[in-house]
């Protein structure tokens, strides 16, 4: 990615918190505590409260009802395990948050297909817990939006880093971007709801290339390093020679696209979970490059410039500020035109 996010504590994580307890307390420690009632979270009054709610009190709501039905079915799945097996369970559950560590190509991450070793309904339930405790608009009891608002406070640069290309709603917005499953919720168990592991990215980015991609094994099923979105700072370079200078026609073919970084893999990983080089590609010979061609050769005489000049002036400006209006792109873009003899 272009740049990194920051990351930001927010009250949402405790739903992350909650499920820690109910999976080291409740569910591994199954075999050795009483039947499933309240009693159980009687270490952790927030908790219990919250399970009075959903479940016991006159107005608890039906999805409360749901949730805590799973979490019942799932620790008596649990006390039937034995050592060994809730032993793996307790691994794959911490390598699995293990977001960063994953990334950087640490660990072996348990898929739902390692957890169906153990008991398939178990692995089921699990997958039905998690997958309801994310939903749209909510991780578990509490809105995302609360999150999104603080979190572009910080994040503040008004452009997708996974893009560059698409501006991302700001906390003055009544709308808000999607949130992506990084490591997708569909095969890797008890991530669902992490943070970490749910960067905001632009909806094209989110629905039109990344998807259920997975940016730790190729579609090869090889393992791969990927950038991670809270503090992988990035040295991308993008380079673009073009070989012809018939700019109005100008196609695919015709450009050579270049984009290099220290950390190669994550680059390459990066470019294919995004369809990086085609998105490049497409604003240079689209509309976008040719209206920045024609910005300089346009302006350049009320500035008493010939273009290469103004080009000069306004590569300065754009450096100054990469990530507004494409202007990294629009930089090196500008310069392979310059090279090729555009602007003579
Ligand atoms: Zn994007």
């Amino acid at each position: 990615m272009l740049f990194a996010y920051q990351y930001i504590s927010h009250d949402l994580e405790k739903m992350h918190g909650y499920m820690d307890y109910i999976f080291y307390e409740i569910w591994i420690k199954a075999n050795i505590l009483n039947d499933f009632d309240i009693s159980l979270f009687d270490d952790n009054k927030e908790l219990q409260a919250i399970f009075n709610y959903l479940y016991l009190s006159d107005n608890s709501p039906k999805y409360g009802k749901k949730f805590v039905g799973s979490v019942k079915k799932i620790f008596d799945f649990c006390k039937s395990l034995s050592w060994f097996q809730r032993r793996k369970l307790s691994y794959w559950y911490k390598v699995n948050n293990k977001i960063e560590d994953l990334c950087n190509g640490k660990y072996k991450p348990a898929l739902y297909s390692d957890l169906n070793t153990i008991n398939k309904d178990l692995s089921n339930e699990i997958k039905s817990i998690y997958d309801n405790l994310y939903s749209q608009n909510k991780i578990g009891l509490k809105e995302i939006s609360t999150h999104y608002t603080d979190f572009v406070k910080i994040n503040n640069k008004g452009i997708c880093p996974f893009c560059g290309i698409y501006p991302m709603d700001g906390e003055f917005s009544d709308t808000r971007e999607a949130y992506d499953h990084y490591l997708p919720k569909s095969k890797y168990p008890f991530t669902s709801i992490n943070l970490k592991n749910l960067p905001p990215m632009c909806h094209k980015c989110n629905s039109g290339y990344k998807g259920v991609k997975n940016p730790i094994f190729d579609s090869s099923d090889n393992r791969r390093k990927t950038f991670y979105p809270y503090t992988d700072s990035t040295d991308i370079k993008i380079e673009v020679n073009l070989s012809s200078s018939d700019i109005q026609n100008l196609q695919h073919e015709d450009i050579d696209l270049t984009i290099s970084a220290t950390e190669q893999e994550k680059t390459d990983t990066w470019q294919e979970l995004f369809g990086i080089d085609i998105r490049y590609r497409a604003l240079f010979c689209g509309a976008d490059g040719k209206a920045w061609i024609q910005q300089i050769i346009g302006e350049a005489p009320d500035f008493n410039m010939n273009s290469s000049e103004y080009l000069e002036i306004k590569k300065r400006q754009f450096e100054k500020n990469p990530y507004f209006e494409k202007n990294f792109l629009k930089i090196t873009f500008l310069e392979a035109c310059k090279e090729n003899g555009v602007f003579n």
